[in-house]
């Protein structure tokens, strides 16, 4: 089967990485790729979001399934689109897309399924929203509805932090993101991801992650899109597990299927791990990235029988095996990055890097020029190592970083602090 996989990053270089070992697969295809992805797919020069082109190639080329990477695609319909067609593809459709694109029907969802979450109330315009927060305590969480490249989430710690952000967000500060905004109730504990993969009916749990948002050491600074992650994550026990499929995931699925929007494809929960239990703070419909790095290292399955059950109702007798080890990914990214950086910058050392047992080097935003890799991007490699315990795939990841000579690029030395402090204490 010829295969087309959807994306740039280094979660489209994990799952190219992943379809490219299986025996099904007879050519793989990437749109657009990077320097790294050209390794083991042939890119293809064309936008993830370039829905009509996307479409011709898959009809000239007779891809038989396609493996959409990134939100946006999904949320502009391109799983609908590409059904209309005759092909089938791995994710959900725009409507059911929904549970990413729109917190405030996330929110509603969970609120008729009695699915545990933050308290919370929808709001249109700034006046009834800042009369509300008056009534709350603080800090206080506001969102834009919408999605806002992951910053439409802001904590107000005082009322008129919260009433500046409720009139920014309604001036426009995210578009039309903040045409609605959802307000809630803060959550403490430790946050967590959880993966499963459903056919719109049957469940197949995937893993548990955990990752590291804020740009420097010991959690501090401005949020990124990741700057490293692992898998499993310790703090997630088995009972935890259990009970978020059966409180929040399962639920979930049959609201879908309720509301005549089945869900396809990743759900993946961000979770906050309270004394009540784990409680949803958001779902997106697409892997995380660099979560989706850590799981496709773990898989020890052949991952495209998976990936096109989700499409044909076909999860219920499916298993995947997976490497009982932790694995950890650190990502590199250009100075300056979450702000401006430079482009184009020459990076070494890759080869000796990968060549390193139990090390993994996926490329998020590099191309190659000739010989060489240039990075291209904010978040550029991520350097993944696999260990029987996190400091040990922590250890793993950091000597094949050490090989990369790349004077303008940084990363954080503490991926997976909190996991390896819980490891010592055990
Ligand atoms: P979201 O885009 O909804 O995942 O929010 C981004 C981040 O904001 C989360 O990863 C949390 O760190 C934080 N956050 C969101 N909602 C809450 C909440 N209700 N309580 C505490 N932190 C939250």
């Amino acid at each position: 089967m010829k295969v087309l996989v959807i994306g740039s990053g280094g979660r489209e270089h994990a799952l190219c990485w992943s379809l490219k070992k299986s025996p099904l697969v007879e050519r793989l295809f990437c749109a657009p790729g990077n320097g790294g992805i050209e390794d083991v797919a042939e890119c293809v020069d064309i936008g993830a979001e370039n829905i009509d082109e996307i479409i011709s190639f898959c009809q000239k080329e007779d891809v038989g399934f396609v493996v959409v990477g990134p939100e946006g695609p999904l949320v502009l319909g391109l799983v609908d689109k590409l059904a209309n067609a005759g092909i089938k593809s791995f994710g959900p459709s725009a409507a059911a897309a929904a549970l990413e694109g729109s917190k405030g029907f996330m929110k509603d969802l969970c609120r008729e399924y009695e699915i545990p979450t933050a308290a919370y109330q929808r709001f249109d315009n700034a006046n009834a929203a800042k009369n509300y927060v008056a009534t709350q305590t603080l800090p206080i969480v506001i969102k834009a509805d919408g999605l806002a490249a992951g910053k439409g989430v802001i904590i107000a710690g005082t009322l008129s932090e919260a009433n500046e952000t409720i009139d920014e967000i309604f001036g426009g500060l995210f578009g039309g993101a903040g045409a609605e905004i959802v307000i809630e109730e803060f959550l403490e504990g430790e946050e967590a991801s959880f993966f499963v993969l459903t056919d719109g009916e049957h469940i197949l749990p995937l893993a548990t992650a955990q990752d590291h948002k804020p740009v420097g050491d010991g959690d501090t600074g401005p949020n990124t899109g990741g700057m490293g992650a692992y898998s499993p994550a310790p703090v997630m026990t088995q009972a935890m597990i259990d009970t978020t499929i059966k409180k929040i995931i399962k639920p979930t699925v049959k609201a879908m299927k309720d509301r005549g929007i089945p869900f396809t494809g990743v759900l993946y929960a961000g979770l906050m791990i309270t004394t009540d239990g784990p409680k949803l703070i958001e779902y997106n419909v697409r892997f995380g990235d660099p979560e989706c790095q850590v799981l496709c290292a773990r898989i020890d399955s052949d991952l495209l029988p998976a990936l096109i059950a989700t499409s044909n109702k076909g999860l219920a007798d499916l298993t995947l095996q997976w490497r009982d080890e932790t694995a950890l990914v650190v990502v590199m990214a250009a100075d300056g990055y979450p702000g401006s950086y430079e482009k184009n910058t020459l990076i070494q050392g890759l080869d000796e890097a990968a060549e390193i047992d139990d090390v993994l080097v996926y490329h998020a935003g590099t191309k190659r020029d000739g010989d060489t890799v240039l990075a291209t991007g904010g978040r550029v490699l991520g350097i993944t190592g696999m260990g029987k315990t996190v400091k040990q795939a922590q250890e793993k990841a950091y000597s094949g970083i050490e090989t990369i000579n790349w004077p303008q690029g940084f990363c954080r030395s503490d991926i997976g602090w909190r996991a390896v402090e819980r490891e010592e204490k055990t």
